[in-house]
């Protein structure tokens, strides 16, 4: 290879460097309840990032990870963050400094108890767009998408029953948010009403997406819900565009 030859290959060498994935933390350290379950939402994640090469995926596990990773300044090393049933008040470095970060253009990802997290916090609350409130014994709910045309839900039937354990939320306002997946009947009492089951929002420059779904092992893994976390991951990351 010529003189022109290397510099020609270090050229596309930098420009796929470049090109790299969209890097997400996935936090899974919780100072309230713990699910089992966060074992298989690291599993579902990762399999995500592997088979799509769409993003990849580093992990705050511990309180020194989040120390670490988490501070403002280490945040430059990501696209976006996934709360995947986070609970409880987290020693986060700069809370503030962090709703900012994500303010500026990046992910915001909740999963299942990310809005039992920071129940003393309000910027945290107000940028997820609800607080955990109650949840009943695990039950069968209908589903329905709301927006049959977002990445999260597009490919979700219009209608589809979940047995899961189903949420309720207070420091929620429907005005706020941007719902996805809703219930027409409360999943305890069955009164009519619109109950929301997932959601997204935004926060200034930053995209949040939030699915209330997913405590139970067999829904992470279902195909659907790979399909749903996996198109609001790549809409928070501005992968894929609501129409
Ligand atoms: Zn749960």
């Amino acid at each position: 290879m010529g003189v022109l030859g290397v510099a020609a290959a270090s050229a596309a060498l930098l420009a796929a460097a470049s090109k790299a994935p969209p890097k997400l933390l996935v936090v899974t350290v919780t100072k309230g309840f713990r699910h089992d379950s966060i074992a298989t939402i690291e599993k579902v994640l990762q399999g995500l990032a592997d088979s799509s090469k769409a993003f990849t995926l580093d992990y705050a596990r511990t309180d020194e990870d989040l120390a670490a990773k988490a501070a403002v300044k280490a945040l430059a090393a990501y696209d976006g963050v996934v709360f995947a049933s986070t609970t409880g008040d987290l020693p986060l470095p700069d809370r503030d400094g962090f709703i900012a970060w994500i303010a500026e253009g990046h992910a915001f990802v909740g999963i299942h108890a990310a809005t039992d997290t920071f129940p003393g916090f309000p910027g945290f609350l107000d940028m997820i767009g609800g607080q955990f409130k109650h949840h009943g014994p695990q039950t069968n709910v209908e589903a329905f998408v709301r927006d049959a045309t977002h990445p999260a839900t597009r490919d979700l039937p219009k209608a589809f029953t979940v047995f899961d354990e189903i949420y309720q939320f207070q420091r929620y306002d429907p005005a706020r948010v941007h719902v996805l997946l809703a219930m027409t009947k409360h999943p305890e009492t069955r009164e009519d009403g619109e109950f929301p089951l997932a959601w997204t929002r935004e926060q200034g420059r930053g995209r949040v997406f939030y699915t209330a779904l997913g405590h139970r092992e067999d829904v992470l893994q279902a195909g659907w819900y790979k399909w749903h976390l996996m198109g609001g991951i790549r809409w928070a990351l501005g992968l894929d565009a609501a129409s």
